[in-house]
Parts: C-alpha cells; sequence; structure tokens
C-alpha cells in the first residue's frame, strides 16, 4: 500500500483502494472529482444511458452512484450482483458523506494519483519538463509536479488542491 497523507485511528487494511471502482451518473458528477481526489478510479457518464453504466459496472467491477432510482430496482442490483449506491442529497457534501459511510472509507486514500477530469493516472514529472507549462510563480514554488498522459493537465499541491483535501479530512473525520 502506498503512503497516506493522512493520519487515522482506524486499523490499516480495512479495505484496499484497489478494492473500490466507481461509475457514477451524471446527477453525482461531482462526486467524481472528490472520488478521484482520493484515488478511486471513477467512471463519469454525462447522459443517462441506464443500460450503459450496468453494463460497464458489471464488466469491470464498479459500484454505481446514483440518484436514479430505477437502477436501484434492477435485478442486478436487487440481487446483489451489482453493488449500486442510491444519492439523495442535491448537496455535493452530503453526497460525498454518504458514499463514505456507506462503504466505511476510510483515510488510506491516495491523493494526487488520478487526473480529476479524465480519471486517468498521473506521471510525475520534473520541475524543469514543466517550466513552460506553469504559471511562473508556481514553478518558483512548488516541486511536485504529476502530469496527466491523456488530457495533459498538469497538477501540483497548490492552494486549490490544498483546501480540497482539507475539505476531504472533513468528510472522513465526521
Ligand atoms: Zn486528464
Amino acid at each position: 500500500m502506498r503512503g497516506c497523507d493522512f493520519t487515522c485511528n482506524r486499523p490499516k487494511g480495512v479495505r484496499l483502494i484497489s478494492d473500490l471502482k466507481f461509475i457514477v451518473d451524471q446527477n453525482v458528477g461531482k462526486l467524481a472529482k472528490w472520488l478521484r481526489m482520493m484515488g478511486y478510479d471513477t467512471l463519469f457518464f454525462n447522459r443517462g444511458d441506464d443500460s450503459r453504466i450496468i453494463a460497464t459496472a458489471l464488466a469491470e467491477g464498479r459500484v454505481i452512484l446514483t440518484r436514479d432510482t430505477q437502477i436501484m430496482k434492477r435485478r442486478l442490483v436487487t440481487s446483489g450482483r451489482l453493488k449500486a449506491i442510491l444519492i439523495q442529497s442535491d448537496n455535493p457534501e452530503l453526497q460525498m458523506h454518504r458514499v463514505i459511510d456507506s462503504l466505511g472509507l476510510d483515510c488510506h486514500f491516495r491523493p494526487f494519483t488520478l487526473c480529476l477530469e479524465c480519471n486517468h493516472p498521473l506521471v510525475e514529472r520534473d520541475k524543469e519538463q514543466v517550466k513552460d507549462l506553469v504559471p511562473p510563480y508556481v514553478f518558483q514554488t512548488q516541486s511536485q509536479f504529476m502530469e496527466c498522459p491523456s488530457c495533459h493537465r498538469i497538477y501540483w499541491r497548490g492552494t486549490h488542491w490544498q483546501a480540497m483535501t482539507q475539505k476531504l479530512k472533513t468528510f472522513i473525520r465526521s
């Protein structure tokens, strides 16, 4: 298991990160960024195509997060072959609480490993490699950079990132 940026009192190894992958529908799309931020492989479907969501979840062993009660009535879900969690709140923070509570997610997540936009694993880049790709202030003040090989976004642990991880810590602890 890779390093954990956070500390908590739960026993280690309760749930390996690789155990869980998600698929979210358009109604709970904000969850995708949070889960990717935590290092969970999360697909996002921006069209309400239930059959495709079901088929992909089944083929790839993904947990479905949805606000669609019809999905919850599918035989695959009611029989327990597919795990799906019904999200009832409109509020993204409450939605995240629901996911964390339902699955007992703990702090052993891996922030800074997946692209928040396209779910692709990030790769580390040397500082010199990103010199012309990030603002000068960022280049001067940051030392670790990651790039998404798919969309070529560059990530660093700036203030936006820190705010998101702080928020995640409150989700986990409360
Ligand atoms: Zn990307």
